[in-house]
């Protein structure tokens, strides 16, 4: 069921994160040539289900689950090695084939464990509510111009002398933040060496294998993680991911040009979620909150965490629509809604008195703002049989149309359920 319309799709989640994109890229994928990860890390748990079997992917493309489609784990991604080829040995265990379909960038920096010992020890100071796999860490190294990429590991000796140096700085930062633990060059050394040997035949310039396809019309999709909200320029700052979560972040995570992307759909659940801390202007809270959280399985895939549940907010998709440059939008979990009465709907904001449309960039302000909510009649029955437009009732259709004409992007899909059939295609 690819996008007929687009050759080179980007698919990115328009809300905090979590917004079901691992199933949208499974049905995408299903006639894809190439599926692509081009930023983000372990932190990123897509959650697929294929008959009675659920996967979990944090570092490999759900695309693995299409045996046509050839899987990349772009530049733009910090790759943690442990959980790749977990992930890798997993899948093999449950009968899908990932030798000679998955290639990952020689120019990716890596996670190594004392990514995760400073990140684990900064977040007691910062409180962002990171997972702790230390992503954030192997992107500031990676900004700092001192990070280890796959390139190194596979060069054999070649990531001896850079370990050394980068377990010397990462013990002198977490005596100085206070933590008790060490990282241990022998422990690295040997890491390094290991996975350096099994990365070798994965390893090579995956943004020619990107250029390749795109250029021969082959059918490229470009598989986001987290969502916009947590876009390190465009996110709720400082309670942001460490990478570009936005669809600008796929040209430069894939290794490609802007001008070779010819679509971005934007995943959208029909309400709000958000992990960790920060800003969720339309949360729900107390009962009714927990009542959403239930009926939608708001646990993080990763984590466990319980996620924070919201009303749909329209500022946020508006800003979403406009930063990612959305050409369609992809409703997830309507499903969820089924059996609620009435479904209030964030259209704007108010702050201090004023109507205030735009989605500020500032967190204070954003904490202080107040939703103007408009109250839509729920369609209290089961949507889960659904798979046309005609089969919704009309109440489901006018929510639809609703968030669409507030959202300013057409829609293009509505999933209704976990399953792979069960997607509407507008
Ligand atoms: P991702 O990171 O954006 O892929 O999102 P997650 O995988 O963390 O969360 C999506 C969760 O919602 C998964 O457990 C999916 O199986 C589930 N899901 C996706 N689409 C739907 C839907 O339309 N209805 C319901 N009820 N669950 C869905």
């Amino acid at each position: 069921m690819f996008d007929r319309k687009h050759n080179c799709l980007v698919v990115v989640g328009a809300q905090w994160g979590d917004e079901g994109k691992g199933k949208l890229v499974d049905v995408l994928a299903e006639s894809a040539d190439l599926v692509v990860r081009y930023q983000g890390g372990a932190n990123a748990g897509h959650t697929v289900v294929v008959g009675d079997r659920q996967f979990v992917l944090h570092q490999i493309p759900s695309g693995i689950l299409h045996p046509q489609a050839i899987c990349i784990v772009g530049n733009g991604v910090v790759l943690d090695p442990e959980t790749f080829f977990a992930e890798c040995d997993q899948l093999e265990a449950q009968g899908i084939a990932v030798a000679g379909r998955l290639f990952v960038s020689d120019r990716a920096h890596v996670v190594l464990p004392f990514h995760q010992l400073l990140d684990q020890a900064s977040e007691k100071q910062q409180q962002i509510g990171t997972t702790g796999r230390g992503i954030g860490p192997a992107y500031e190294d990676k900004i700092g111009r001192r990070g280890v990429r796959v390139a190194d590991l596979i060069r054999g000796t070649g990531a001896r002398d850079l370990l050394v140096t980068r377990i010397e700085r990462a013990n002198a930062l977490l005596a100085m933040l206070g933590a008790t633990v060490r990282a241990d060059l022998a422990e690295h050394l040997e890491l390094a060496e290991r996975l350096g040997a099994r990365l070798r035949p994965l390893a090579t310039d995956t943004g020619l294998l990107v250029h390749r396809a795109v250029r021969d019309g082959r059918r490229v999709l470009l598989e986001g993680a987290q969502g916009a909200l947590l876009d390190i320029d465009h996110g709720t700052y400082p309670f942001v991911t460490s990478s570009s979560t936005t669809a600008g972040g796929a040209a430069i995570g894939a290794g490609i040009g802007p001008t070779a992307i010819d679509g971005v759909l934007g995943v959208v659940k029909a309400y709000t979620t958000r992990v960790g801390n920060g800003p969720l202007p339309t949360e729900v809270g107390g009962e009714l909150e927990g009542r959403l959280r239930a009926l939608g399985h708001e646990f993080g895939a990763t984590t466990g965490r319980p996620r924070r549940c919201g009303w749909f907010d329209a500022t946020v998709v508006r800003y979403s629509v406009r930063v990612n440059g959305l050409t369609g939008l992809a409703v997830t979990k309507l499903d969820v809604l089924d059996t609620f009465a009435e479904i209030p709907v964030g259209v704007s904001y108010q702050l201090d008195g004023d109507d205030c449309h735009e989605f500020p960039s500032d967190v204070e302000l954003l904490e202080r703002v107040q939703p103007v909510y408009e109250v839509l009649p729920g369609w209290e029955c089961s949507l889960a049989g659904a798979r046309r437009l005609a089969d919704l009732p009309a109440q489901a259709r006018a929510y639809l149309d609703r968030l669409q004409d507030l959202a300013g992007a057409p829609i293009r899909y509505v999933s209704v359920g976990t399953r792979r059939d069960q997607i509407i295609e507008v």
